[in-house]
């Protein structure tokens, strides 16, 4: 499958990781907008929030698990941060592989652009 997120997965892209399981991955934006910018996505393909069913709410709770958890750990809970997945032209989604961002380490602008 030509989908870039599931080549970072299989390793034959690098990237950097933060943390990874048997389901999911994490690994730092290429291109970040906040001094904080990780991805954290399933290891199985799933093209976008549109393509998500009911079986898949415990992975997609995991996701966002993942991401409280991060924001522990690298500093940025108290101070705040955004976990958020876009969705399609309109949000501006580039890699259709879900990705659920966490941003932080810096004051966040709202309504986004
Ligand atoms: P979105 O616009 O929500 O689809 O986000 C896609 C994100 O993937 C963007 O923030 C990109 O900077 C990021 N990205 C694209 N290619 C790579 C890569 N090879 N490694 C890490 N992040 C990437
Ligand atoms: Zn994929």
């Amino acid at each position: 499958m030509d989908c870039l997120f599931c080549k970072i997965v299989a390793g034959e892209i690098p990237a950097t990781p933060v943390y990874q399981d048997d389901e999911v991955f994490a690994f730092r934006d290429i291109h970040p907008q906040a001094p904080t910018h990780i991805l954290i996505i399933p290891k199985r393909h799933i093209a976008s929030v549109n393509d998500l069913d009911a079986a898949d709410a415990a992975l997609v709770g995991k996701l966002f698990l993942t991401g409280k958890r991060l924001a522990a750990e690298l500093g940025i809970a108290e101070s705040g941060y955004r976990l958020v997945m876009n969705t399609n032209a309109d949000a501006g989604q580039t890699v259709f592989h879900i990705h659920l961002h966490l941003l932080g380490g810096r004051t966040l602008g709202w309504p986004p652009g």
